[in-house]
């Protein structure tokens, strides 16, 4: 249904509007500071290559980021990069996931971190993730992480294991509040051996380090020689460069019941204050049944075995936009291979419109039909993210003939600070037309002069199945590579 509205009301500023896991609601943003937006996205932890899951996750936080710098805040994004203190096990035990890269690869725990923060970045690149405004290292913030446990301390939170320095949850009254956690079931459910913990929710903020191993990073602390956990860097480098209490913390819903739910305690006991007023999380990527079962993908999907199959970066990232960020999104080849042929069409699209030469139209200048588009594609970003209902927008903009090309131009180069798809960058691949390609394409001109269409029809299809579009521009009929 296509809603009428009056110009005045197109012109009101639209509200925009996100499900905060804390209060389990859909909410108005409302920064703390006016046009301003500090938020913090958990990054990857650099022990090994980021997988296509993980990816899902910085591909929402790149588009939550620029739909609000598309509403028009400032935002100062921070990401941190987990180099020390990530267990391979959740409870506290187990070997520092980066330790145990090291051994594996025979490399130094400092050289697994360079090696795998460069290939995160290289696939954000490639994923026309835009970088965050800061990129924090928690080996870098060690002090601030010391200073953070010494408060707490203070306040009288921790307690000493012989292993390390933990947070006695108990003392936190809110504790498990972001996650509805039941504590009291969890703690009747007291089966599992905590140890010498004294809350089986209890976690530690500093590790010493072991009296015969040979840690490749530990630092000298006020409690012993050790490292910190993983929850402590996290509150302590977002409170460093955003301040005691900011707008917005991302992650994977993964991070809910223990990472995020830790943050808080730590954060909110040594400040007395709120913390983050948004939590904002994205569902899991799961592998579809075909996946599950083709040993050749194995379970780790990565940006690299993407492009092995013939897909290219950007046909992920319209695969994630095409699912809204709280829902599941079921993997596969399929699904991947559909993805492609929209963008095969997006891109044969725009070359066909930029053949025309569209000239610069100022967005205020719209015809009102285009407005509407304009005002339907916000609305649909602005109201909790939904990506797919914006890309409908944008089909039905382009299909639509009442639209000049150079209006459509414009909308496409405005949405993209959005999509983030390199639709801006879209231009004719000089595809080598072969004698065989040349005989088709001649002998359908020839075909179509005489105005034999169904005769020309039949070349176009045989052109299509040798992989190739045509499109028929003012400078003649021109070739551009079908979807898959
Ligand atoms: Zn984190």
């Amino acid at each position: 249904m296509v809603v009428k509205r009056t110009e005045k009301e197109s012109k009101s500023k639209m509200k925009m509007s996100i499900f905060n896991t804390l209060t389990r609601k859909v909410e108005e943003i409302k920064p703390i500071k006016k046009g301003e937006i500090g938020m913090y996205s958990c990054g990857p932890t650099v022990y090994g290559r980021a997988h296509v899951g993980n990816m899902r996750a910085y591909i929402f936080a790149d588009t939550l980021r620029r739909v609000l710098e598309y509403y028009g805040y400032k935002v100062k994004h921070v990401m941190n990069i987990t180099d020390v203190g990530h267990l391979t096990s959740d409870a506290d035990s187990g070997e520092d996931k980066m330790q145990k890269s090291a051994r594996e690869e025979r490399l130094s725990a400092w050289d697994i971190s360079k090696k795998y923060t460069e290939l995160f970045f290289e696939d954000e690149k490639e994923l026309n993730i835009i970088r965050p405004s800061v990129v924090c290292n928690a080996t870098d913030h060690i002090k601030e992480q010391i200073e953070l446990i010494k408060s707490l301390e203070k306040k009288g939170y921790t307690y000493k294991t012989s292993d390390g320095i933990y947070f006695d949850t108990a003392k936190f009254k809110k504790y498990g509040d972001l996650a509805k956690l039941n504590i009291e079931g969890l703690q009747a459910g007291k089966r599992i051996d905590v140890g010498e913990k004294k809350n089986k929710t209890d976690f530690a903020l500093w590790k010493f380090s072991g009296e015969d191993e040979k840690r490749d990073m530990e630092w000298e602390s006020p409690w012993g020689k050790g490292f910190p956990g993983w929850h402590i860097e996290c509150s302590a480098m977002s409170m460093r460069y955003l301040g005691d209490n900011f707008d917005i913390h991302t992650g994977g819903i993964d991070h809910i019941p223990i990472h995020h739910t830790n943050e808080i305690a730590q954060s909110e006991s040594s400040t007395g204050k709120k913390f983050v007023n948004y939590w904002v999380h994205s569902e899991f990527l799961v592998l579809g049944e075909q996946e599950k079962m083709s040993k050749s993908l194995g379970n780790v999907i990565n940006l690299d075995t993407i492009k092995e199959k013939g897909f290219t970066p950007m046909d992920y990232r319209y695969l994630c936009l095409g699912v809204q960020y709280r829902k599941r999104l079921i993997f596969g080849e399929d699904v991947l291979k559909s993805a492609a042929n929209s963008m095969q069409r997006l891109r044969n699209k725009i070359i066909e419109i930029k053949e025309e030469n569209p000239k610069k139209i100022e967005l205020s200048k719209l015809s009102s039909e285009s407005k509407k588009y304009l005002e339907e594609f916000k609305e649909s970003v602005f109201n909790d993210l939904n990506t797919p209902k914006a890309l409908a927008v944008m089909w039905n903009m382009l299909s639509d003939n009442e639209i000049s090309n150079s209006e459509k131009y414009n909308l496409i180069l405005d949405f993209e600070r959005v999509l983030g798809l390199g639709l801006d960058k879209i231009k004719r691949e000089e595809i080598k037309i072969d004698n065989k390609l040349q005989k088709l394409l001649d002998k359908r001109e020839e075909f179509r002069k005489q105005k034999k269409w169904q005769e020309a029809d039949k070349i176009r299809d045989e052109i299509l199945a040798e992989g190739y579009v045509i499109l028929d521009t003012g400078e003649g009929p021109k070739l551009e590579k079908s979807g898959k």
